[in-house]
């Protein structure tokens, strides 16, 4: 059985362990910082669905293959630089990480000048961790009315929950904060608590190093890239 066959099946157990379909949970195979003979054979497999955390990286990696593959679906699951929402307009099918009133003001004007819109997450700081970015718990029900009053429409939410606290309080504050807006969609759950997070009620799980093997930068996620 393939890595992928094996997350697959990892996760469509954990899925019927909770009662839940497993075809409501989507696996985003995370490939920043991988090397493409690692994306290949996935890619190969039929995973259609691919996370990365930065515009450029992920527009140098699939910026000509992604004409190959019509069924594939990017996702940012990085911070996004207002200067950078142009680009990642034309390139994501989804934007995991809407998480300020002056970033959602920019996709909304963008996206009114005719520009494709993604599907739009919410990114949640459930630690309310300092260095993270996300929208505090206390300040996501604002953001989303603020979202709402742009015309812009939020599928979900996400989280990165603390990496050295257990994830599931984070995982039950986030399927709160999404039920009390009557969001369903919760990205939430890495390679070492996918599992967990599906019995949260995660519908997609983030999966980077489990499929593909360690990065050569592991604190890539805790790093903060908001300057502008
Ligand atoms: C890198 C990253 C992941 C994947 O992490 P793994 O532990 O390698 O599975 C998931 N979500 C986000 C936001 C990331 O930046």
């Amino acid at each position: 059985m393939s890595v992928r066959a094996a997350i697959l099946t990892r996760i469509e157990r954990a899925a019927l362990a909770a009662g839940r379909d497993p075809a409501d949970v989507t696996l985003v195979a995370v490939s920043k910082q991988q090397a493409w003979w690692a994306i290949e054979p996935v890619l190969q497999e039929g995973q259609a669905v691919f996370g990365e955390n930065r515009v450029q990286e992920a527009q140098e990696r699939w910026g000509i293959e992604r004409f190959r593959h019509p069924d594939l679906e990017l996702r940012l699951i990085g911070p996004l630089q207002t200067n950078k929402v142009k680009v990642a307009l034309g390139l994501f099918g989804v934007i995991e990480t809407v998480d300020r009133e002056k970033l959602a003001v920019t996709i909304a004007e963008e996206s009114s000048r005719g520009c494709f819109t993604p599907r739009l997450y919410v990114q949640v700081n459930t630690g309310s961790e300092p260095q993270k970015a996300g929208i505090l718990p206390k300040d996501a029900d604002g953001l989303l009315r603020i979202c709402r009053g742009l015309g812009l429409e939020i599928e979900g939410l996400m989280a990165i929950p603390p990496a050295d606290e257990p994830p599931r309080p984070h995982f039950m504050l986030l399927a709160e904060i999404a039920a009390a807006n009557g969001i369903d969609k919760l990205s939430m759950g890495m390679s070492a608590d996918f599992e967990d997070a599906v019995r949260c009620g995660a519908t997609s799980v983030r999966v980077g190093s489990a499929l593909f093997g360690s990065r050569p930068d592991p604190n890539l996620i805790a790093r903060t890239d908001l300057s502008e």
